[in-house]
């Protein structure tokens, strides 16, 4: 690592927009800045798409699209096999990057490559098995054929706080399936995308099949784009509002659409619980990405015997949290996003503690520079209070006591998102049971993480449309073609 220079890795990166396989400039050579949110500074500028730059990138996707879908699976795989691998390589460089342009601290951001490179690996697997069907006719004359083709130039919209992983997890299905695409990443995290479409162009991806648009305008360049009516699929990961916004735009050209949203993840701990396991479980669920995941543990509900302990050791532990810049060794508390995010905090855990909830360890900001805000744990959480309906998006555990197994399984499933759901117990009749009644796309039993590539990952309710991973993430990118056969 000691030969990597922050202002080296950001050298690196080409800063224009990646349409056609080529760097090019916005129209009027316009720029914005990304900034570091531990120091607020600059890093550096990048190329900010006009939506006329965005008409040029659909241009280019749809023109590579009948190529493209044509090139043989095996190609197609090895093309993700060879960026998995260059992404694994230039791991160390990638997460100090992606430290910088998003703050978490390194080892987090490594282990975001690793996971995002994932993705290209078990999509590199799956171009090769996307299968079809033969089959007799009810009626014994005929035969169907049933086959899989490309759904289309596709649209991806990421957000900042996985600046690699989003990508990845849209970019490897759409590749291994025959899409074509243009992506654009959250305007505050631009710099991890640009090096992941300069390492797929190394690894061999031809021109045009993938389109990178940076700009400060999303709605403006986007919206034309799902308009127009040419791209066939929108995959977007991001808030619930935006995507509500998003899906109305796709009705139009009754587009396919993929939707990854917010959640308000429950973590129900149960009295017969592992209850070390349930405190490191608790650490993992809220604490990774410094609470800013959609999979973050937002809401504890801990039976009433072992409220009060786990409580003291879920505080021990959060108060022993080194909180810096994310590049420093050690640091597991990084900044948060923005001023607005910091304020979205501060807020939430004033509002609970004016309804009666009692800070047990942090429930401050942290004096600038930078968007730090303490590790935090709160008890005795009113059902009412705002942080139980909202995503907090940052490192506020606020803990709620329950009574019986029905109270809690209530209490979990009062909400309108259904993204993931975390249970402790050690008895596996409750395990099941409560996991079956549980409302979530997901739901982590004695363990505080659940993303993986290989599994589907997506939500229910206003979570989310569509899965992600596993052996139904391509399905997302195919259509299904049924030919009717007289034979
Ligand atoms: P966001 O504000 O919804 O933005 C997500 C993306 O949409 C960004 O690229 C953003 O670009 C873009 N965008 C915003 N308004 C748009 C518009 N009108 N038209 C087109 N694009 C638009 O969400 P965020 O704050 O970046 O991310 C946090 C949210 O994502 C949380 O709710 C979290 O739960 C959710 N999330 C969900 C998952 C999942 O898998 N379910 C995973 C990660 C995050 P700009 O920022 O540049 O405007």
């Amino acid at each position: 690592m000691s030969s990597i220079s922050e202002a080296g890795v950001v050298a690196a990166v080409d800063k224009e927009l990646f349409i056609g396989g080529k760097w090019v400039p916005a129209a009027g050579g316009k720029t914005f800045p990304v900034l570091d949110p531990s120091t607020g500074e600059a890093l550096c500028e990048v190329a900010d798409a006009s939506p006329a730059d965005g008409v040029g990138a659909l241009d280019a996707a749809v023109a590579a699209q009948a190529d493209w879908a044509n090139v043989a699976p095996r190609e197609r795989g090895e093309i993700l096999r060879r960026a998995y691998e260059l992404l694994i390589k230039r791991a160390d460089e990638l997460a100090l990057l992606m430290t910088l342009e998003m703050g978490k601290p390194l080892a987090e951001s490594k282990g975001e490559i690793t996971y995002a490179a994932e993705f290209f690996r078990w999509f590199a697997e799956e171009a090769v098995r996307i299968d079809g069907g033969y089959a007799v006719a009810p009626n014994g004359t005929g035969r169907f054929l049933v086959t899989k083709q490309p759904v289309g130039p596709c649209l991806l919209i990421t957000p900042w706080n996985f600046p690699m992983a989003m990508g990845t997890r849209k970019i490897g299905p759409a590749v291994a399936a025959g899409c074509t695409m243009i992506i654009k990443p959250a305007a505050q995290t631009p710099l991890s995308m640009l090096a992941l479409a300069a390492i797929l162009a190394e690894a061999g991806l031809p021109e045009g099949v993938l389109n990178v648009l940076t700009t400060s305008d999303s709605g403006g360049v986007m919206e034309p784009l799902i308009r127009d009516g040419r791209a066939r699929k929108l995959s977007f990961t991001g808030s619930t509002g935006v995507g509500r916004k998003l899906l109305e735009q796709c009705a139009d050209k009754v587009l396919r659409t993929s939707m990854e949203l917010g959640g308000n993840a429950p973590f129900l701990v149960f009295e017969d619980a592992d209850l070390d396991a349930a405190v490191e479980g608790a650490m993992t669920a809220k604490m990774r990405n410094i609470g800013e995941a959609c999979t973050a543990a937002n809401r504890f509900y801990v039976q009433r015997g072992i409220v009060d302990e786990f409580s003291r050791r879920l505080t021990e532990r959060m108060e022993a949290l080194p909180m810096g810049r994310g590049t420093e060794e050690g640091v597991v508390v990084g900044p948060l996003i923005d001023e607005a995010a910091v304020e979205k905090v501060s807020s939430l855990v004033s509002d609970a503690t004016g309804r009666g909830a009692r800070v047990l360890t942090g429930g401050s900001t942290v004096d600038g520079p930078g968007n730090f805000y303490q590790a935090t744990v709160l008890t005795d959480v009113p059902k009412d209070a705002r942080l139980a309906s909202e995503e907090i998006f940052g490192p506020v555990a606020p803990i709620t006591p329950f009574d019986s197994e029905d109270e809690a399984i209530a209490a979990a499933n009062d909400t309108e998102f259904g993204l993931v759901s975390y249970v402790y117990t050690s008895d596996l009749k409750r395990a099941l049971r409560v996991s079956e009644r549980l409302e979530a796309g997901m739901i982590g039993l004695n363990q505080g993480l659940v993303s993986n590539p290989a599994a589907p990952f997506g939500g229910i309710k206003q979570s989310g449309l569509g899965r992600e991973g596993g052996t139904v993430g391509i399905d997302e990118f195919l259509e299904t073609k049924y030919i009717a056969v007289a034979l």
